[in-house]
C-alpha cells in the first residue's frame, strides 16, 4: 500500500521494505535503518513494545501512555515514535458511519492492539469495557488506562460477563485471534455460556442493541466468524465492519509521518485488497 501511494505521488525514489528482525537485534536494526538513510520505518509484533524500552525512541504523548510504538521517524535531533494503530482504528470507524463520541465500547481482548485502541477510547472519554480470556490482563489494562486517562469508566474482566457487556455495547471490537488460523471457526459468542435451550443465534439477537456495531480488526479472513454471526442474527440495523480499514488508515497516517504528505487512501485500500486478492 505505501508503495502504491508513492507511485500516486510520483515520488519514484521512495520505497518500503520489510526485514525480518529477530528481539535481540532490535535496537542495532533501527541504528543502521536509520544510518542507512530510512525516513522511518514500521514495527510489528512483538517490537512495538520493546522498542522504548532501549531507550533509543522518543515517543509523542500518546505512545508513551500506550508504551508501544508502531511508527519510528528518523530525524536529526533523534528518533520519534508514534502510535497509529489506534488512530487507524477510530478512521474506519468513523469512515463508516459509526462515529463513536459518547458510545460505550466493549473491546474483547487485552494484547498490543487492544490495548492502543482501549487507551484511546479512554482518552476520549468512552465508557470502555474490556474482556479477555486471561482475566487478570483485561484487570491489568482496565486499571492502568483509569489512571493514566483519568476515566473512571474503564473496566476489565473475563468472558463470563460477555452476554451482559455485549448487551450494554454500542460498539464491540474484536481483537482476538478467535476467527483466524487455527481459530478460524471459532466466534467470541462461542467462548460464552449460554442458558439451557437456548441457541447462539437467540442469545445474539437478545442480548446485542440493534443498531450495534461490531468491528473485528482481523482481515483475513475476510468476514470472521464473529462477524458472521451478527450478520446471521439479522440485527435490526447491526454494522459490521473488518479490519481492512483500520490497517490501510493507520498506514496511512505513519505515511503522511514520514513525508508530510497526505497519501490517497483509496490507493492504498486497493493495493491492499489486491495483496488479500479481494476485487471490491
Ligand atoms: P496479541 O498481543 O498477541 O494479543 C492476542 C489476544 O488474543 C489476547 O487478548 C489473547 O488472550 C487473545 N487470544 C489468543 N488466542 C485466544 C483464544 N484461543 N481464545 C481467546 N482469546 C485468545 O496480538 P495483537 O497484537 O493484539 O493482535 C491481535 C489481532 O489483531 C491479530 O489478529 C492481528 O493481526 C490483528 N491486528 C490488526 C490490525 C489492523 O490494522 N487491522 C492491527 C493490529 C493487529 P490472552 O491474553 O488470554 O492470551
Amino acid at each position: 500500500m505505501h508503495t502504491a501511494a508513492f507511485s500516486a505521488l510520483r515520488m519514484t525514489d521512495c520505497v518500503y521494505e520489510a526485514y525480518a528482525v529477530m528481539p535481540e537485534e532490535l535496537k542495532e536494526a533501527v541504528l543502521k535503518a536509520q544510518a542507512d538513510g530510512f525516513r522511518g520505518l514500521n514495527l510489528t509484533i512483538p517490537h512495538k513494545e520493546k522498542i522504548l524500552e532501549s531507550g533509543i525512541v522518543n515517543p509523542d504523548r500518546f505512545a508513551e501512555k500506550v508504551g508501544a510504538v508502531n511508527t519510528l521517524l528518523f530525524e536529526n535531533d533523534g528518533i520519534y515514535g508514534f502510535n497509529t494503530d489506534a488512530a487507524g482504528a477510530l478512521s474506519a470507524l468513523k469512515t463508516a458511519g459509526a462515529d463513536p463520541a459518547g458510545k460505550n465500547i466493549l473491546i474483547i481482548g487485552a494484547g498490543g492492539a487492544a490495548r492502543s485502541i482501549s487507551f484511546l477510547f479512554g482518552e476520549l472519554g468512552n465508557s470502555v469495557r474490556i474482556i479477555n480470556r486471561t482475566a487478570e490482563k483485561a484487570e491489568r489494562l482496565a486499571a492502568e488506562i483509569a489512571k493514566k486517562t483519568e476515566n473512571r469508566n474503564v473496566s476489565g474482566g473475563d468472558f463470563s460477563t460477555g452476554w451482559e457487556d455485549s448487551a450494554q455495547a454500542d460498539i464491540i471490537i474484536q481483537t482476538t485471534e478467535l476467527g483466524m488460523g487455527k481459530y478460524e471457526d471459532v466466534s467470541f459468542f462461542d467462548q460464552l455460556e449460554r442458558p439451557a435451550g437456548k441457541t447462539k443465534d437467540e442469545m445474539i439477537q437478545a442480548r446485542l442493541k440493534d443498531k450495534v456495531v461490531a468491528f473485528d480488526i482481523v482481515y483475513n479472513p475476510w468476514e470472521t466468524k464473529f462477524l458472521n454471526d451478527v450478520k446471521k442474527a439479522e440485527k435490526a440495523g447491526a454494522k459490521t465492519l473488518n479490519g481492512v480499514m483500520m490497517l490501510v488508515y493507520q498506514g496511512a497516517l505513519a505515511f503522511e509521518i514520514w513525508t508530510g504528505q497526505k497519501p490517497d487512501v483509496a490507493v492504498m485500500e486497493k493495493a491492499v485488497l489486491k495483496g488479500l486478492e479481494r476485487k471490491e
